[in-house]
C-alpha cells in the first residue's frame, strides 16, 4: 500500500454531521495513532525541508496541531489563523461562506513581514473558502503564501481547483472523490 493510501485508512468518516447529508472526515484516528501521526508529518517535512520558508501559518483549528508540529521541526515559527473574536491583539479579518453557514477568520497585524514566505496548513479543503480566506490575510500583510497543504481534499466541491486558479498550489496527502 503507497503511504498515501495508509493515511487515508486511517481517517474516519461520519455520516450526517454535523448536519444531515454531510460525510464528515475525521482525523481524529489519525492524530491518536503515534506511527500513522508519524508518518503524517514526515510527508510535510519531507515536502518543505527545502523549501526555504520564514513560517507556517495554521488555519483554525485543526491546522493548529499540524502546523505547529511542522514549524517546531522546520526550526520555524507559527502563526494561528483565528475564528472571529479569539485573537487579543490588532487584527486584520476576513469573511467567507464554509460548506455550512459563513465565518469570518482573522489574523494578528504583526503576524508575519512583507516579503514572508509562508506555508499555509489545514486538516482539509472542501469549498475552498477557510483556505482563500487565510491566504488573503496573510497577502494583506504582505507575505508569499508559497503552498497550501491538507491532509485531505474534496475535489468534488472545488475548493482546490478554485486556490490553484487563484494563484496557490495546493498539496494534499489524500482525496475523497
Ligand atoms: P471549506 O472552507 O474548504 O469549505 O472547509 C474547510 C474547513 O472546514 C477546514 O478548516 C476544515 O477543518 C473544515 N471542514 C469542513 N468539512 C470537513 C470535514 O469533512 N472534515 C474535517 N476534518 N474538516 C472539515
Amino acid at each position: 500500500m503507497n503511504v498515501n493510501d495508509y493515511i487515508k485508512q486511517h481517517i474516519r468518516t461520519v455520516a450526517d454531521w454535523p448536519q444531515a447529508g454531510i460525510q464528515f472526515r475525521d482525523i481524529t484516528p489519525l492524530l491518536q495513532d503515534p506511527k500513522v501521526f508519524r508518518v503524517l508529518i514526515d510527508i510535510f517535512l519531507a515536502r518543505y525541508a527545502n523549501a526555504k520558508l520564514d513560517l507556517i501559518a495554521g488555519l483554525d483549528a485543526r491546522g493548529f496541531i499540524l502546523g505547529s508540529v511542522v514549524a517546531y521541526e522546520l526550526n520555524l515559527g507559527f502563526v494561528p489563523i483565528r475564528k472571529k473574536g479569539k485573537l487579543p491583539f490588532t487584527t486584520v479579518s476576513e469573511q467567507y461562506e464554509l460548506e455550512y453557514g459563513s465565518a469570518t477568520v482573522e489574523l494578528h497585524t504583526d503576524a508575519c513581514k512583507s516579503g514572508d514566505r509562508v506555508l499555509l496548513i489545514d486538516d482539509l479543503i472542501a469549498t475552498g473558502g477557510t483556505m482563500m480566506a487565510g491566504k488573503k490575510l496573510l497577502e494583506r500583510l504582505g507575505a508569499t503564501v508559497i503552498e497550501g497543504a491538507v491532509i485531505v481534499d474534496l475535489p468534488e466541491l472545488g475548493g482546490s481547483k478554485l486556490i490553484e486558479e487563484s494563484g496557490l498550489p495546493v498539496f494534499k496527502v489524500c482525496d475523497f472523490a
